[in-house]
């Protein structure tokens, strides 16, 4: 395999969370500590990455990004041996633990730190006390500030996670929470504004509730306020939900939106591969089926449950669900996820696009400069604040661009 279609990023999932937050719907599951699962279910992980390694698949990898469900809840022997194992098999220039407050001990620090960790990023969500309690997260705001400085201290480049438009926030407790974030000297930070999700608990207190406190005005007033907030202390957007201090973007998250290869371990994670990364994944998992003619790229999500992923870890075990996508297909998605970048779309993605879609792509293109939506900076098609506040009706037109339905399988 060259060095060129090697995956670029490494995800490995931790699927494990000491009690489950009203608002996730994400693939972890509430764990007790100490459960020998964990340490099972961390064995395997490496032991996936050691066979995937001996295929030669991270010769060009450059982040590695370890999530969940709570990294942190491994503690500092099973979390600092997981990512010195990362380091063996991919020698990240850039390698984020996500961690959560309550279970960021300083002891884990250490380990993460000294195994080669260079990022954390920590689910902090507001430091309004009301507004966790409200969210179900496990850490109130005193812990949340202790944790952050103890992490900026250790020298670590650390993120934090914002959620704005929660049940109780005003506009007051969120200018709180983001000028107390910002005093602690962190590099980075991502705002999200709360989604409810169907099946969760907060889905369930409010169903009879028109949830006016997360309309999408509301939505949009807390981002601009976060980006008003941020901008004006010297973090940088460089993507719609992101900002950062300068040179501290997370190259990971933008192998993701800039087309890269990456390779998900773990319960749920998801990988994307070229056709040639594909191949060499098939060598060693014989369930994989052969690609559909015209695939020029493939998306695969773990579906193997945690305990059994854990008794057998050989990839050759697992089960996955597929996407095959043809060239226009994965043209199509690549514009669209370039539109949530500050920088906008590559000039060869539009060059290929173009190509490729012909006059229906002149026709969305000039349709979105219209409607506000895109406009042209810096000689490159990027996308307006309007743009990202109307997300769908940016991001929809352009994956709409792709012909023919995706192939899917299971296996
Ligand atoms: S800590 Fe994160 S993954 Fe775990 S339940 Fe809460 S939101 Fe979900």
């Amino acid at each position: 395999m060259s060095a060129d279609s090697g995956v670029r990023a490494l995800y490995l999932h931790l699927p494990f969370c000491a009690r489950k937050c009203a608002y996730c719907d994400f693939a972890s599951w509430a764990t007790p500590a100490g459960d020998p699962l964990m340490s099972a279910y961390a064995h395997a992980i490496g032991a996936q990455l050691g066979e995937a390694s001996s295929l030669g698949l991270f010769e060009a990898c450059e982040t590695a990004y370890v999530g969940g469900g709570t990294p942190t809840l491994l503690g500092e022997k099973g979390l600092g041996q997981l990512v010195e194992k990362v380091v063996d098999a991919t020698a990240p220039s850039e390698f984020t633990c996500e961690a959560n407050p309550d279970s960021l001990s300083d002891e884990v620090l250490r380990a993460v730190r000294g195994a080669g960790a260079t990022r954390l990023s920590i689910g902090v969500q507001s430091l309004d006390d009301g507004e966790l309690y409200e969210l179900g997260r496990l850490h109130d705001a005193a812990c949340a500030r202790e944790r952050v400085t103890a992490a900026v201290a250790s020298g670590l480049d650390v993120s934090v996670d914002l959620m704005c438009a929660t049940p109780t926030q005003t506009p007051e407790s969120w200018a709180r929470t983001l000028e107390g974030v910002i005093s602690l000297g962190v590099a980075h930070v991502s705002v999200y504004p709360l989604q409810i999700e169907e099946g969760t608990s907060l889905d369930q207190r409010f169903a009879d509730d028109p949830c006016v406190w997360n309309d999408p005005e509301v939505q949009a007033e807390r981002m601009i306020q976060a980006q008003v907030s941020l901008e004006a202390h010297g973090y940088a957007r460089y993507e719609v939900a992101s900002y950062a201090r300068a040179g501290k973007e997370c190259r990971h998250n933008k192998a993701y939106w800039t087309g890269l290869p990456y390779l998900g371990l773990g319960t749920g994670a998801s990988s994307m591969l070229d056709v040639e990364g594909y191949l060499r994944l098939l060598e060693v998992c014989p369930q994989l089926p052969a690609t559909p003619v015209e695939t020029q790229r493939v998306r695969l999500t773990v579906e193997t449950p945690r305990r059994e992923l854990s008794e057998d870890p050989r990839l050759c075990a697992l089960s996955f669900s597929l996407e095959f996508l043809t060239e226009p297909q994965a043209v199509a998605e690549d514009l669209m996820l370039g539109a949530r970048l500050v920088e906008g779309l590559r000039p060869e993605l539009v060059v290929r696009a173009r190509e490729l879609f012909g006059g229906r792509f002149d026709d969305t293109i000039d349709d979105l400069l219209a409607r506000g939506l895109l406009a042209e900076k810096s000689g490159r098609l990027a996308p307006t604040e309007r743009g990202w506040l109307l997300g769908n009706e940016l991001y929809g037109p352009l994956w709409d661009l792709a012909p023919g339905e995706v192939r899917s399988a299971k296996c």
